[in-house]
């Protein structure tokens, strides 16, 4: 099995026959599918050492150096699209095509971009400035790579939301330790390998396979720390990262909403709720979460996505096209789905499609739509991260834009409605970091864009050129090209230059607004 291969192939960091190791499950079997070390925060230095050792000569090698090997590593990825979507599914129990459409067209684009855009984001920015002081000078911004980047991600996307976030880090001209969650490790020593194939230098890419110890590990180890996961670890990462100093981006949990008006084409809205709330079984940051339904179209767009959610088909992946929604990928998930689901049926909600967990073998959740569900219920306010479509009528916008921003997440959200400039109106009021209006998740794919969360959403973001910049100690260089002895400002003080300059201020600042 590819998995299993990965693991024997896969670039651990050296673990010795008694460090303890986890084993990986295949969530939609059940099956064990491969073991990774679970490394020590010893074993993490010793990565962390060799990172340090080998990426001067990565830096050394520019843009166009490392641009090469992310091409190489572009066309690997596709090349061994199907072997990577294998190892993808076995170890999160997703579809095939939630691989395909949200992994490797990611990654295989993430590729290109980064190798493209890199050296222009990355470029030294010339400066002008007003101050009369300063004039003369050469100013200008550079960016200088950190050195060490930790890269820890979670379980729901393995190539996406950790790997994917070494692509740039790495394009910086850092060197990378990625600490994969420990629920879904095989397709990062897969890619690890991958890029050694295309030529990336031994040690600047080093996968920590391990659980939380290890992650705080390289916490302690690196110059930033690239966190994707919930807001709990979030916080803990901050902390560890407040106390060394260090920067910390963080790409946090979310509770998304979706606002469909009256005047929305329904048949589109409801087509992107049951996509955007089921794909990849609901495991997506930017999944939609919960929806708020205008009066006067609830009735229909219920019906509608009724009867959508009761076609899709659930069950153990195979191939393209054998099922719709896929498995529960880690195991306490189902209990928190479960908890929510029965949470909002106890308070007086009804479960249209679905509302049970299915029995084994695998872990699967039934994509499930609620309605009469309202904010004094779990579903509707917590991170459910599962198959679930609560819905819930509104009187009008406002009323829709107050239960939006009723939530302590940012992350994204999106408007329905055929007057597309009212529904940008009303996603100016979102607090959220990304809103799609008449679209939902799209914005992710958009390296362009920035994606960050608001509020405990996150910190900071990724993508655009903030997106690599992060990556980077910014310095501003000043240079005097023409250097007298002495410059007004210098000692010896003097009541008559001071005074001088008191007037010229006066003539610069003091003369107030004139209309
Ligand atoms: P998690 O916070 O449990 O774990 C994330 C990673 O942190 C794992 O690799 C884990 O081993 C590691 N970790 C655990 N404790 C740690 C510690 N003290 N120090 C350092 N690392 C530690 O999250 P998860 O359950 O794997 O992922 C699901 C969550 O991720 C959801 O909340 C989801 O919304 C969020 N997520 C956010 C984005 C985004 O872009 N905003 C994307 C994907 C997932």
């Amino acid at each position: 099995m590819a998995s299993t291969e990965t693991q024997a192939g896969g670039h651990a960091g050296g673990a010795a026959a008694d460090e303890r190791v986890i084993s990986v499950e295949n969530p939609a079997t059940g099956e064990v599918i491969g073991t990774v070390p679970d490394l020590s925060a010893e074993a993490v230095a010793e990565l962390a050492a060799r990172a340090r050792a080998a990426q001067p000569a990565w830096e050394a090698l520019g843009f166009e150096g490392r641009a090469r090997v992310m091409l190489r590593a572009q066309k690997w990825l596709i090349d061994n699209a199907e072997r990577v979507i294998r190892t993808i599914v076995s170890e999160t129990g997703k579809t095939w095509e939630d691989a395909q459409t949200a992994e490797i067209s990611y990654g295989a684009a993430a590729f290109g971009f980064w190798a493209r855009h890199a050296e222009d984001y990355l470029a030294d920015e010339k400066v002008r400035t007003s101050n009369l002081i300063a004039k003369g000078r050469r100013l200008v911004v550079r960016y200088k790579p950190l050195g060490l980047i930790g890269v820890i991600g979670p379980w729901n996307y393995p190539l996406t939301n950790s790997f994917g976030d070494c692509i740039p880090a790495l394009m910086a001209g850092n060197a990378v330790i990625l600490k994969p969650s420990e629920v879904t490790p095989l397709t990062s020593l897969l890619l690890a390998e991958g890029m050694r194939e295309c030529g990336l230098p031994e040690d600047v890419l080093q996968v920590a396979t391990g659980g939380g110890d290890t992650g705080r590990a390289v916490v302690d180890e690196v110059d930033m720390i690239m966190f994707t996961g919930s807001t709990r670890t979030g916080r803990l990462v901050a902390r560890q990262a407040a106390e060394r100093l260090i920067p910390c981006s963080l790409e946090l949990g979310g509770k998304d909403a979706m606002i469909v008006l009256a005047d929305a084409d329904l048949e589109r809205a409801a087509n992107t709720a049951v996509w955007a709330g089921f794909m990849n079984g609901g495991q997506t940051c930017v999944s939609t979460e919960r929806i708020y339904v205008e009066a006067p179209v609830y009735d229909e767009f219920v019906a509608k996505v009724t009867e959508k959610a009761r076609r899709l088909r659930q069950g153990v992946p195979t191939g393209f096209g054998t099922v719709d929604v896929g498995a529960v990928t880690f195991p306490p998930q189902a209990d928190i789905i479960e908890s929510h689901v029965r949470d909002a049926l106890d308070k007086g909600a009804r479960a249209l499609v679905g509302g049970r967990r299915r029995e084994g073998p695998g872990r699967f959740f039934e994509p499930t739509v609620l309605v009469d569900v309202d904010h004094s219920m779990a579903a509707m306010t917590e991170e459910t991260f599962g198959p679930t479509l609560p819905i819930m009528k509104v009187a009008d916008a406002e009323e829709a834009i107050r239960l939006a921003n009723d939530s302590p997440y940012g992350l994204a959200a999106s408007v329905f409605s055929r007057d597309v400039a009212r529904a940008e109106a009303i996603a100016r009021r979102l607090e959220a970091g990304a809103v799609n209006v008449n679209d939902a998740l799209l914005n992710y794919a958009v390296l362009e864009l920035p994606m960050g969360g608001w509020k405990a959403s996150g910190l900071g973001s990724r993508h655009g050129a903030g997106g690599i910049r992060k990556y980077c100690a910014q310095q501003a260089i000043l240079v005097s090209r023409l250097h007298p002895r002495r410059d007004v400002h210098h000692f010896p003080y003097d009541a008559r230059r001071s005074r001088l300059i008191s007037r010229l201020f006066r003539l610069l600042y003091g003369r107030g607004r004139r209309d």
